[in-house]
């Protein structure tokens, strides 16, 4: 493939489409063998190779939201793997496309080109085979302990977790969280086992469903192969049960627990339970109870508003959400039965953002809940004027943000002087009107006088490397991000 000498992203012919495609294609093979297939099949759907300029890979991204996570964790990636394809490759830089969504004929559809490999466990379930033929559900890494926020409804529960980790199969064994759906066992139960793996990495943790746990057992029955199952489990440095309430009625299952757990137990290996109930309450045999109720016991209850305030605003940082404040708190008030309601209105509220590009206001966010029908106590009068909702800035407001910041006008910053001064505000306002108002490149350019879309997609790319080196300029970005609400 042969570098375009002047930057190819205008207009690409038919041909220069179709020669990225095969060359993202190819790359894309390269870093499918290296990244974690449920990863790759999330940040690399509907991207594509847009255009060379010079050494800079121009790479695009369907969404805003991505362009953070690939930054962070894909850039070096994807250099490396660019540079395997074509050593001229110097540079990867990322440019938002929402055209890419469902085009299949720019963005190479990864189901159709990346098939899934043969499955030889049971189907659609993430599995890891450890030593010994043990298989533990893949733990999501995006659950830790460090972004599950810790309010009065869950500190105690934590607080455990984060002993465990420190001494596992120590004080707190074992470890049996309760609550009910959607407070956060799960996250918890995952986080626990990363930890361990993270402080010892050679440790077998093993995660598992009971549903996963009993259905094992079954087949251990059929194939006559229980000494097999038991030996395995026997070496495990950490089991990790979750949902322990579906052991009710299965009394085989519950034997054959109650044997591991007094194996591992008496080996001093940690054991960590969820259910949505105590121990007592767990329509389960009595000796398998008092075992559960040998250890630390801690409840997930339901978060109270600052608790929850605080989950959304850990999400929106997480999802790259810049939503208002007053609309967090709007949620927060309005949505108190679960954590999963709340990430489910924030994730509306995404949507909202991708697609009619507009900050999701009070107003619209009350909406959405009425339709899902979240919560009927929601008024005309609780979104009504007497709430402080705040507009979502213009991007007037953001050219009169970083004039008032900086002391330039506004005159100046969008007109064409050169002036050095003026130089960082004007890119700084590219940036804003990029980042948080999704104005295309070619908008942007007209606003600034006529500037042609490149220059501002080279303004945006050198704020977004200046914020991540720069941390004078970080912090000047972020007061006036601030001051328009923006974060
Ligand atoms: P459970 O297993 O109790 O039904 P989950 O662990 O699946 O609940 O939690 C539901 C969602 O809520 C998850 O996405 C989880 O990350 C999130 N969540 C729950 N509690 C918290 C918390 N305190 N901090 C951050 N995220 C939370
Ligand atoms: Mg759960």
């Amino acid at each position: 493939m042969s570098s375009a000498s002047s930057p190819s992203i205008a207009a690409p012919s038919a041909q220069e489409v179709a020669a990225h495609r095969e060359l993202w294609l190819s790359v894309l093979r390269l870093i499918e063998s290296k990244v974690q297939r449920s990863q790759f099949l999330t940040w690399f759907k509907d991207t594509a190779v847009l255009g060379r300029d010079g050494g800079k890979l121009v790479v695009g991204l369907p969404l805003p939201m991505a362009l953070h996570w690939h930054m962070e964790h894909y850039r070096s990636i994807t250099l490396e793997c660019a540079q395997e394809i074509d050593e001229g490759v110097t540079q990867v830089v990322y440019v938002v496309d929402g055209g890419l969504k469902d085009n299949p004929e720019r963005a190479p559809n990864l189901l159709d080109h990346f098939p899934e490999p043969k499955k030889r466990k049971l189907p659609g379930r993430q599995e890891v085979k450890m030593a010994e033929g043990i298989v533990s559900k893949i733990l999501n890494p995006l659950y830790t302990l460090e972004n599950f926020v810790v309010g009065g409804s869950n500190r105690l529960a934590h607080a455990a977790c984060q002993a465990v980790t420190v001494q596992p199969g120590g004080r707190y064994n074992p470890l049996f969280l309760y609550g009910g759906v959607g407070l956060g066992k799960t996250h918890l139960l995952q986080a626990t086992g990363n930890a361990i793996l993270k402080n010892m990495p050679r440790a077998a943790v093993v995660y598992t469903t009971t549903e996963d746990f009993t259905n094992q057992v079954i087949e251990a029955i059929r194939s006559q192969k229980m000494d097999k199952l038991r030996y395995r489990y026997r070496k495990v440095d950490a089991l990790i049960i979750d949902d322990v309430q579906f052991l009710a009625n299965k009394e085989r299952t519950q034997e054959e627990f109650f044997h591991t757990f007094n194996a591992l137990y008496e080996d001093r290996k940690q054991v960590i339970l969820s259910a949505d109930r105590p121990p007592q309450e767990l329509n389960l045999e009595d000796r398998l109870i008092s075992r559960f109720e040998r250890g630390m016991i801690a409840d997930v209850g339901v978060p109270d508003y600052e608790t929850r305030l605080a989950i959304l605003v850990e999400k929106a940082r997480a999802y790259e959400l810049f939503i208002d404040m007053n609309v967090l708190q709007f949620i927060a008030e309005h949505t108190t039965r679960n954590v999963r309601e709340l990430e489910g209105i924030l994730m509306q509220a995404v949507a909202l953002y991708e697609l009619e590009e507009r900050m999701p206001t009070i107003r619209s966010i009350a909406e959405i809940m009425r339709k899902l029908n979240k919560d009927p106590h929601v008024e005309e009068e609780d979104v009504g004027f007497e709430q402080p909702v705040k507009r979502a800035p213009t991007f007037q407001d953001v050219l009169e943000a970083v004039s008032r910041y900086f002391s330039v006008s506004v005159q100046d910053m969008i007109g064409a002087s050169r002036v050095r001064e003026i130089l960082i505000p004007r890119q700084i306002a590219m940036f804003l009107g990029k980042k948080y108002l999704r104005m295309s490149y070619v908008h942007l350019g007209e606003m600034f006088s006529n500037r042609d879309h490149t220059t501002v997609m080279n303004a945006v790319a050198k704020i977004e490397e200046k914020m991540q080196n720069d941390p004078q300029l970080l912090r000047e970005v972020r007061a006036i991000e601030r001051e328009l609400g923006m974060v």
